[in-house]
């Protein structure tokens, strides 16, 4: 109905536009002046008048002063008769240009028509558009069960070249694109064609982006639909939508159906909570179905992304469905380093920048943190007025991209600068005295995000493994900042709050999954339900006993009682140092790795084994 309303608005403001527009072009002429019969022959007498036109009775008469008249000649005579009784000579008129003109029946009518007609055709041309309209509304009303499957007409073809990393994936698919383009070599082997691809890993990793990839090598029809659009807007139509989408694709066969983030769809069913969603239900038992209803050499491969595996039904994931699962993994540091390059592109960037130095700064960065990263430092660099985008400007994208933006002007009293720089100095030299701990890459003082300060430290190479003693070093490390405040201040703030609470979470991780407490051995504790890859917990069920409980929280505290020992051993004999720290980074605020270290040198530090 608003739609309606819409056009009759529409309607109104082109007639005024055409209105408008008429006017300025209809300029009134200024009416000729109308002569008797008398008048004219005094005229033509003076000879004031230099052409006569007839037209019927009709006298259209141009003056000597270039000035329009007209004027009636008498019904049945001629002109020449009619004015020779106004005592005109023929010789007299003969000086006059006359000539008849006989009116054509089109431009008679025409003349007639075109004021009343023009006005009713644009009426009616304007209702046509509108009904036209409105039938489609209509239409689309009745056709929402089609889905809104687009043929892939991305607008830049992306190629494999365009995916760094994700070696395993790009095998995987280019297979699968072989089997669409040359299925004889494989059904001969009475290989089955694979039906479904699932693409599973954190956002970000790049499950679409390798999908378009697809889409740009393949050189076969790809059908694009995100799973959501299944459902939108009306009820009752996913499952009609999801056949459409099958149809049209196995229509067009050879040919790949990507459905994004199927996780939309394809939760498991009735475990919803909160009711089961039935139109969900509904999609994805139609989604079942067109993949059963596949002949052997259908050749349609449906290729589907999501970053929740866990939640998935099992049976969108039992052979014969998406029996091929595709795992995209966060990238490690060479893939980082590609991926930066790939987004390098186009931004020009200062020849000395050492991408690798980025890379080794941004473990735990999908390939979506680093393309933003990519564009940060480049609008940075802009900011900045810069012609190039600067190691510096890469360096600082990573920590706002991790931390938020720095709060330059946040302002603290000295005396909190004080503390924050004893803080922050505190984990620093924890971490440089200590034996298998990360080496330091970055102390600041300036706030970020919701971080009074921070200390950055990365291992030398990446790692997957981490021993027990790099565990405790890890949580001395953390509780280095408390224990530098109680030290010098023999007070503590709220500062600490947040080291508290990740060295709590870590100490206790290290004694019920990691069986790494000595007292109570190589088990674990708790059935904890992991999101595969996000690593977060969705909840954990306690299958202990209250004694066990009892001894597991006494060893998580005496692990964080060990680690504040140590981080207190350390600052305590490391005094001198520390004040050292604290003063520079009270001066500079900020230390990169080499300026840290220069500060550490003089005296000489060995590093202690925890
Ligand atoms: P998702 O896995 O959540 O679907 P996307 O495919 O949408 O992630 O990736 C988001 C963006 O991150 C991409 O558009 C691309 O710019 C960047 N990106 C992610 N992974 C890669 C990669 N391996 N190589 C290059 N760019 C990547
Ligand atoms: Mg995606
Ligand atoms: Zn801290």
């Amino acid at each position: 109905m608003s739609n309606f309303f819409k056009n009759l608005t529409w309607a109104i403001v082109t007639l005024l536009v055409i209105a408008v527009v008429f006017s300025f072009f209809y300029e009134p002429q200024k009416s000729p002046q109308n002569l008797s019969l008398s008048e004219l022959a005094a005229k033509v007498a003076s000879g004031d008048v230099t052409q006569i036109r007839i037209n019927g009775n009709d006298l259209n008469i141009k003056l000597k002063d270039n000035t329009d008249a007209v004027s009636q000649k008498e019904d049945g005579v001629g002109l020449a008769d009619t004015l020779k009784n106004f005592g005109i000579e023929p010789a007299t008129l003969a000086k006059v240009d006359v000539a008849v003109e006989s009116q054509s029946g089109w431009q008679f009518w025409a003349g007639i028509l075109i004021p009343t007609l023009l006005p009713l055709i644009i009426i009616g041309v304007i209702f046509w558009l509108m009904f036209r309209q409105a039938k489609t509304g209509v239409n689309q009303a009745f056709s929402f069960g089609r889905s809104n499957l687009r043929l892939s007409t991305f607008k830049e073809r992306i190629t494999f070249k365009d995916v760094a990393g994700l070696k395993e994936t790009k095998e995987e698919l280019v297979e699968v694109v072989d089997f669409l383009k040359n299925p004889k070599k494989f059904l001969d082997l009475g290989a089955r064609i694979p039906r479904g691809i699932l693409l599973m890993g954190p956002p970000g990793t790049g499950k679409t982006l390798i999908a378009r990839a697809v889409a740009g090598e393949s050189g076969v029809p790809f059908f694009f639909i995100s799973a959501s659009e299944f459902v939108e807007m009306f009820v009752g139509v996913g499952a009609s939508r999801t056949r459409d989408a099958f149809m049209t694709a196995k229509r067009a066969s050879p040919s790949i159906l990507f459905i994004d983030e199927i996780d939309a769809v394809g939760r498991q069913r009735g475990a919803g909570l909160g009711g089961g969603n039935d139109e969900r239900e509904q999609t994805l038992n139609q989604i079942l179905v067109e993949l059963d209803g596949f002949d052997r050499d259908t050749r349609v491969i449906v290729l589907a992304a999501t970053n929740r595996p866990d939640i998935l039904d099992p049976a969108l994931l039992r052979p014969g469905r998406f029996d091929r699962r595709v795992i995209l993994d966060l990238p490690d540091i060479n893939d980082r380093e590609a991926i930066l390059k790939i987004h390098s592109e186009g931004k020009p960037l200062d020849p000395k920048v050492d991408l690798r130095k980025v890379a080794v700064r941004t473990p735990g960065f999908s390939g979506a943190d680093l393309a933003n990263l990519m564009n940060e430092a480049a609008i940075l660099a802009a900011r900045r007025g810069k012609k190039v985008a600067t190691q510096d400007e890469l360096f600082e994208s990573v920590e706002k991209v991790i931390l938020g933006p720095e709060r330059k002007s946040r302002v603290i009293s000295l005396k909190e600068k004080e503390i924050t720089a004893y803080h922050e100095g505190g984990h620093a030299l924890v971490a440089a005295s200590l034996k298998n701990a990360d080496t330091v890459q970055k102390v600041s003082i300036i706030s970020r995000g919701f971080a009074g300060g921070y200390t950055m430290k990365l291992p030398l190479e990446e790692e997957h493994l981490r021993t027990r003693k790099q565990f405790l070093t890890d949580l001395a490390t953390m509780l280095g900042g408390y224990a530098s405040e109680k030290l010098t201040f023999g007070d503590v703030t709220n500062g600490a709050s947040n080291d508290l609470k990740q060295a709590s979470e870590l100490a206790r991780k290290l004694v019920t999954k990691y069986g790494m407490s000595e007292k109570l051995g190589p088990q674990t504790f708790g059935n904890t339900e992991e999101m595969v890859f996000l690593g977060r917990e969705i909840s954990t069920e306690k299958n202990y006993s209250e004694k066990i409980a009892e001894e597991i929280d006494s060893e998580v505290n005496g692990l964080i009682n060990k680690a504040h020992q140590i981080a207190n051993k350390v600052l305590s004999s490391h005094k001198n140092v520390l004040q050292a720290i604290a003063k520079k980074l009270m001066e500079k605020e900020t230390l990169e790795h080499e300026d840290f270290y220069a500060v550490l040198k003089p005296f000489k530090i060995k590093p202690m084994a925890v």
